[in-house]
């Protein structure tokens, strides 16, 4: 189908003939002239039919809003339309007509309760603003991906359906698999690491993982998307770093795409600044007990206590250095001192977006934190094996794209920056 973007007529100054493709989301007819307030994924334009230049006049000043029509005509450059684009029409073609009422408006002055409009989906995201944030999430995943591949790294696709749990926790969803149980995966974890046994060097996988969590919160979704990395012969310290450069290539790809939009619909980001601070969490203990609360050895931080280190950074800084007790059997322990690992946490403020860490590359001691965390080795034969035939060190990170968004965006709910999400109540649509 031949048509233009709106936008593109702007940008290139497209003289003479265009065609568009567009949803209807006003009509005004006045003596002589019939005005459509029409919108397509790019913007918003004015198209003006005078009253007597088309056969199908009527029809379409008696079509439904949303109803999607193409228009030819021609760029009326002249106009005083405050959208800045008013196509005078030729041709008006009906391609799809629109029931009403509408379940839900499209550029109504009250917005709709939340789950309204999570049940209408399909309409909620013709609006600009929630497009916008979809379009910003697959442009910084773009970013990421050509700053992964600058870097060597190849992207894998690991199972999703599982036989044993990634972390031995109860929070996995089974599945029948044909007469055996199997289990959705809750992350690519064993099987990123398997691949630094077979020599892949630096891997990324972008794909779904699902937790059987039953809290409901802003901040999680029963099925996220996980960007995971694993990279041999490397520590945590070069996991920090492969994190935050693809994060500023993510934002920076991202501002230098939508930056007019954003600042339009009030997302204002920053550019990314590196190396981000560290702090380690004896640091962040001792900064919540001088600020009068309690925080024991091996303790986590409730939202209050990451408030108070939060404070005390602007963005994006890390926690590292934590606890052996509080990280799963994977990770490092710190060869110096076992108490704690070679592990950290990406923080944004007050709220956590990414953890990772060295990992565990010896068969003897991985075993040995399989029993600590109270776990069966045998259950993970299929991981163990991989390091018993030369496992290189290895270490990588796992990062939510949807609580990234969410967070560089101000954005209230992590369910704002997921299509259609998966929570403890909602499977549909
Ligand atoms: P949290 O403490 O926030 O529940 P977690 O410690 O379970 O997260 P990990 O298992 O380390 O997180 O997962 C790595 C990253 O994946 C998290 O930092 C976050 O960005 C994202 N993530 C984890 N669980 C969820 C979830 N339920 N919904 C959305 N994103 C999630």
């Amino acid at each position: 189908m031949q048509r233009s973007l709106i936008s593109d007529i702007i940008a290139n100054d497209i003289e003479g003939e265009v065609n568009i493709a567009v949803w209807i989301q006003d009509t005004r007819s006045l003596k002589n002239v019939i005005f459509l307030t029409v919108r397509d994924t790019s913007g918003m334009a004015q198209v003006t039919i005078r009253k007597g230049t088309l056969d199908n006049e009527e029809k379409i000043v008696g079509l439904n809003r949303e109803s999607v029509i193409a228009v030819k005509g021609k760029w009326d450059r002249k106009s005083a339309s405050k959208l800045g684009v008013d196509i005078v029409a030729e041709k008006i073609e009906i391609l799809n007509e629109s029931l009403a009422p509408l379940p839900l408006g499209v550029d109504d002055p009250v917005e709709a309760d939340f789950d309204t409009r999570l049940n209408n989906r399909f309409i909620d995201i013709r609006k600009p603003e929630k497009a916008l944030i979809f379009q910003i999430e697959s442009t910084m995943l773009w970013g990421i991906r050509k700053f992964f591949n600058s870097q060597e790294f190849i992207e894998v696709h690991t199972p999703k359906i599982v036989a044993a749990a990634t972390e031995g926790g109860a929070d996995l969803f089974s599945v029948k698999y044909f007469e055996k149980e199997a289990y959705l995966n809750q992350s690519p974890q064993l099987y990123k690491e398997i691949l630094m046994s077979c020599g892949l060097d630096r891997v990324f996988e972008v794909g779904p993982a699902f937790r059987a969590e039953q809290h409901n919160t802003t901040r999680h979704l029963n099925e996220f998307t996980s960007i995971d990395i694993e990279v041999s012969f490397a520590d945590h310290n070069d996991a920090m770093a492969f994190l935050e450069n693809a994060i500023k290539h993510g934002v920076d790809e991202m501002l230098s795409r939508h930056s007019d939009q954003m600042e339009k619909h009030g997302i204002h980001v920053d550019r990314v600044k590196t190396p981000f601070p560290r702090i380690t969490y004896e640091e962040c203990r001792k900064l919540i007990n001088d600020a009068g609360m309690n925080l024991e050895f091996g303790d986590d931080f409730s939202p209050e206590q990451l408030k108070v280190i939060g404070n005390k950074f602007n963005g994006f800084y890390f926690i590292i250095d934590w606890p052996s007790s509080m990280r799963p059997f994977y990770t490092m322990p710190k060869p110096e001192d076992p108490a704690l690992t070679n592990s950290f946490d990406l923080q944004f403020n007050e709220l956590e977006i990414t953890s990772g860490a060295q990992r565990v590359h010896n068969p003897e001691i991985l075993e040995k934190r399989f029993l600590d965390k109270g776990l069966n080795p045998s259950e993970f034969d299929f991981y163990i094996k991989a390091f018993k035939y030369g496992m290189p060190p290895h270490a990588g990170w796992a990062i939510g794209l949807e609580r990234l968004v969410m967070i560089l965006c101000g954005l209230p709910n992590i369910r704002e920056a997921t299509l259609f999400p998966r929570d403890r109540t909602r499977i549909v649509p």
